[in-house]
């Protein structure tokens, strides 16, 4: 099985991952995690991913992603199914990802959109604060941890992404609607895509997402 999740920054694929993986268990491949270990690394991807990251709130080049995620795609613990989060984020992503597939006789199984309003999202990404120990995702806002800057979970400490300000929201918005909306298009035309509103409980939008792989 190969599902893919897709929305813009702040429609909560990375806390509804977390969760699917779980439940479904699958391994989870997010190509915003993968690029942050290369940068905490220091490799050479790293290196460049931060100038695009970071700086400009802009998308990596594809070559780059491309070869990172088929790499990881040739692991052997993703045969047996992946959850992919974060990739392909532009049309040339998606192709190379069918072609890959295409290789081994696989092919993408589920595409889903978790569809969010753009205020709802610039207001979620700019209060955002994840633990340093476990990814737990919080909001200063609409989900608090009770005690500020310590996670509930693990007690450990809460940071902010250097790209969760409002000013990078914001071009990560832009940047979303430019290049990865088309891919909501290509996967459409292929019969893949369905669509979930994001904008409700946790809990809601995650039995949303389930009932669409029934
Ligand atoms: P994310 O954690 O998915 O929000 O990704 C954080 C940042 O990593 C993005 O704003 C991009 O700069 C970069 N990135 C992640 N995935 C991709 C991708 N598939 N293609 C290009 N850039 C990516």
């Amino acid at each position: 099985m190969i599902i893919i999740l897709v929305g813009a920054p702040g429609a909560g694929k990375g806390t509804q991952s977390d969760i699917l993986r779980e439940r479904l268990g699958m391994l989870h491949i997010s190509s915003g995690d993968l690029l942050r270990d290369n940068v905490k690394r220091g490799t050479e991807l790293g290196k460049i991913a931060t100038k695009y990251m970071v700086d400009e709130g802009s998308l990596v080049p594809d070559d780059l992603i491309i070869d990172m995620i088929t790499h990881r795609l040739a692991m052997p613990d993703a045969e047996s199914g992946v959850l992919l989060d974060g990739f392909p984020r532009t049309v040339p992503q998606a192709e190379a990802l069918d072609d890959a597939l295409d290789l081994k006789g696989k092919m993408v199984n589920a595409v889903l959109y978790i569809k969010v309003e753009d205020d709802v999202l610039i207001n979620r990404l700019s209060g955002r604060w994840i633990c340093k120990t476990c990814g737990h995702i919080y909001h200063e806002k609409f989900a608090p941890p009770k005690v500020p800057g310590v996670c509930d979970i693990d007690g450990g400490e809460l940071y902010q992404r250097p790209d969760d300000t409002r000013e990078t929201a914001v071009k990560r918005l832009v940047v979303f609607y430019n290049q990865t909306r088309p891919i909501i298009e290509y996967y459409r035309e292929r019969g893949l895509l369905q669509e979930v509103n994001g904008d409700q409980t946790v809990e809601k939008v995650t039995q949303d997402l389930l009932d669409c792989l029934r």
